[in-house]
């Protein structure tokens, strides 16, 4: 069989083992489209069968959440850890509390966490976990008393130096005191590395608030600096308001672009003056309102759409920061007529197959999730160093690490690319990359 035969079959048999997880087939497919020719270069991969063994789950824990809502009522959901790949360092990947929450979407995270964590460059494996609860509407006692059941499950699968949660989509500061809080009082234990995304009065790192989405700017300052360009007078289009969003819009307007829109699950508003970042914090951070108020709020004519794709509005830049698959073929195809010269993914998958295939055949500059986001899981590795050491780092030497991070990142996705003839496929480069380096590590440690 040739190599991509092989990498069709396998493929094919991931969907027969893995029924009805399409997030999860479309995430092991990205991946294996890239891999053929470091196959070839390296038989010894095959032999030893190691995209078979990539592509399973170390260990899968499912688990029953049983809590009482302000009502008194009896709430139960399902919570899931999957620890994926721990081949570079301890399980590590944040937590999803989220009612579309299933063991598909939780498999496709993990799996992206595996070759993110390794183009970090730092010594973390893969995993990622989560819940079909929902948090929208209910009150700060609900939530605490649903994540302390979930931690009194989870507590037992989890450690400095086996798997270490953060938050994800719905899980924040307050969700993790509350985590962290049953932890500790579980375990007797005051295990600062166990968790990351911390408050920064109890064991947090400066900056791993801003980290993904100044992570992601600093990525497509590189690729644009690569063609000779930069952010300065850019338009910029970023969607969502959630923590990716906010943080990649502040570090647009510092590299001197304008973000003219950002959205939620609700619609999108478009602010030709440039959008005003602490009111969208001042709604959706502190008072976890709806962005429609934006327009009202704002008073200089900006707009509202409640539906209707944001990505139809014209911009030199796309940082798609809210949700799975938000990206479609058709808004690829809008983006690609208004002459859109880079699109990089702050969210996790947010562009789907088709739209990154438009827009790596357009030959605009694509930064892929699991290299232009990985700054927030590298500065949870930061935290994690400074919870060992006992030590608070300020936040501009911080920072400067994230930046060196993400430039790195770049530069080695690029030269990847560059190697084997596929000059400015950072899809190709990071795939490549952030595989090569786990299959190393799984090389030398045998059949396990
Ligand atoms: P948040 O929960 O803070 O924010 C998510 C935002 O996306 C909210 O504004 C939400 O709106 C919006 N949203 C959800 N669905 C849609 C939709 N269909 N269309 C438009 N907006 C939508 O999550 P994060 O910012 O933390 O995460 C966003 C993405 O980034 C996820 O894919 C996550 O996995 C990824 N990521 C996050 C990291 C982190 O450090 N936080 C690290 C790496 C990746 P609403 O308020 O209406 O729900």
């Amino acid at each position: 069989m040739n190599q991509n035969d092989a990498l069709e079959e396998l493929q094919k048999q991931v969907v027969r083992r893995n029924p009805a997880e399409p997030e999860f087939h479309q995430a092991v497919s990205e991946v294996l489209d890239s891999l053929a020719p470091v196959i070839a270069k390296h038989p010894e991969y095959k032999d030893a069968k190691l995209l078979e063994r990539i592509c399973e789950p170390e260990r899968q824990i499912i688990f029953r959440v049983p809590w009482v809502d302000d009502s008194g009522t009896v709430q139960i959901n399902r919570g899931f850890r999957v620890e994926f790949n721990s081949a570079l360092g301890p399980y590590k990947g944040g937590l999803r509390f989220h009612p579309s929450v299933n063991l598909g979407v939780v498999k496709f995270l993990g799996f992206e966490q595996i070759f993110k964590n390794s183009l970090s460059g730092l010594p973390i494996g893969g995993g990622k976990g989560g819940s079909d609860f929902d948090p929208k509407g209910r009150s700060d006692n609900e939530i605490m008393r649903f994540c302390q059941s979930f931690m009194t499950e989870l507590y037992r699968h989890i450690g400095e130096y086996t798997d270490v949660p953060a938050g994800d989509i719905g899980v924040g500061a307050r969700e993790l005191g509350f985590l962290f809080g049953q932890y500790k009082r579980i375990t007797n234990r005051y295990e600062s590395g166990v968790l990351t995304g911390k408050g920064l009065g109890w064991g947090g790192a400066r900056v791993r608030k801003e980290a993904t989405g100044y992570g992601t700017v600093y990525f497509v300052q590189e690729m644009l600096a690569a063609q000779g360009q930069d952010l300065e007078g850019k338009e910029v289009t970023v969607s969502g308001s959630g923590n990716v969003a906010i943080y990649a819009m502040e570090k647009v307007h510092q590299f001197g672009g304008k973000v003219v829109a950002c959205s939620d699950s609700g619609g999108y508003v478009y602010d030709p003056a440039g959008i005003d970042v602490d009111l969208v914090r001042q709604i959706k951070e502190i008072e976890r309102g709806r962005i429609s108020e934006y327009t009202e709020r704002r008073r200089n004519g900006s707009d509202y759409a409640a539906g209707g794709s944001i990505w139809n509005l014209p911009c030199h830049v796309a940082l798609p920061c809210a949700t799975q698959n938000e990206l479609t073929g058709d808004d690829a195809s809008a983006l690609i007529r208004s002459g859109v010269l880079a699109v990089a993914e702050g969210a996790n998958m947010p562009c789907t197959p088709e739209a990154m295939k438009l827009f790596r055949d357009a030959g605009t500059l694509f930064g892929p999730a699991k290299a232009a986001n990985a700054g927030g899981v590298a500065t949870s590795a930061l935290e994690m160093q400074q919870n060992a050491s006992r030590d608070s780092w300020s936040f501009e030497y911080s920072e400067q690490r994230l930046r060196d991070i993400m430039v790195e990142i770049h530069r080695s996705c690029f030269e990847t690319a560059e190697e084997y003839g596929r000059s400015g496929d950072y899809v190709f480069g990071a795939n490549t990359t952030g595989f090569s380096r786990v299959a190393d590590a799984m090389l030398a440690f045998g059949v396990i």
